[in-house]
């Protein structure tokens, strides 16, 4: 007979209800994420009407794959390099207080921050109308998870897996730290990840559309090199981020 473990059942349930018991005591989904003062619908604008006027919501004409800022309806980065993903969900730029509150998010341990984060991205899924049947992330090493304590990416993923009702999964793991990425164009940044990122042995179903959560989405290396370890072995790979950066890399 099958010896059932209930160890992780119960620790699981112990987490929830200690979520619970924090929930009530420090509610975080009714205050603007960027401000903090009292907003009256968090699950359909995180956000109060002040900094509504001056966030960088990334709402203009955009490329319909890589989400970018773009005139036209697929920009020249994703003619010269296609995309093993079929189309980004990216609602705010990454500039301005969005920076700082992303920076917050991942190193002041502002984890709350998630929450609101993920309302943004989940609403851009909605509109879209594609149909999403499994979340997964962007994982971090072991080591450097260890040390931060989380991954914001998981926090983030959890949160969006919530809103939409669907399960999220671990299909990626990441093998070693990237080596500095913040001179590297696409082309070197994506030659510089093989390697970094493995996908897990888990079961794939052909008919199943899969999201891959992460952060902020800059050259769009690392989620379409996670989204190439995936793509022949799912239905579409779909990508999401709280935030886009106006850069490719493509130019250096
Ligand atoms: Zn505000
Ligand atoms: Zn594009």
């Amino acid at each position: 007979m099958k010896k059932a473990n209930i160890l992780p059942v119960l620790e699981k349930k112990m987490k929830d209800l200690w979520q619970k018991i924090e929930h009530m005591m420090f509610p975080d989904d009714i205050k603007c994420i960027f401000c903090g003062r009292d907003v009256p619908n968090f699950y359909d604008k995180p956000y109060c009407e002040d900094c509504e006027k001056t966030l960088p919501f990334n709402n203009g004409t955009r490329c319909k794959v890589c989400d970018r800022p773009s005139k036209e309806a697929v920009c020249d980065f994703c003619k010269q390099e296609p995309k093993f993903f079929e189309q980004a969900f990216c609602p705010l730029i990454y500039e301005k207080q969005v920076k700082n509150l992303i920076l917050a998010f991942k190193d002041n341990n502002k984890r709350y921050l998630a929450k609101g984060f993920a309302v943004l991205i989940a609403k851009r899924v909605l509109e879209s109308g594609v149909k999403i049947d499994k979340i997964t992330y962007i994982p971090m090493t072991e080591q450097k998870q260890k040390k931060r304590g989380f991954n914001q990416a998981k926090l983030l993923a959890d949160e969006v897996g919530r809103l939409l009702n669907k399960p999220v999964l671990t299909y990626f793991k990441k093998e070693k730290d990237d080596v500095s990425q913040k001179f590297l164009n696409y082309k070197e940044r994506r030659n510089a990840m093989l390697g970094t990122y493995s996908v897990k042995n888990v079961r794939f179903n052909k008919d199943e559309n899969v999201l891959i959560v992460d952060d902020i989405i800059t050259t769009t290396a690392t989620v379409n090199y996670c989204a190439g370890l995936i793509y022949p072995k799912v239905g579409k790979v779909y990508v999401c981020g709280v935030a886009r950066t106006d850069y490719h890399g493509l130019a250096q």
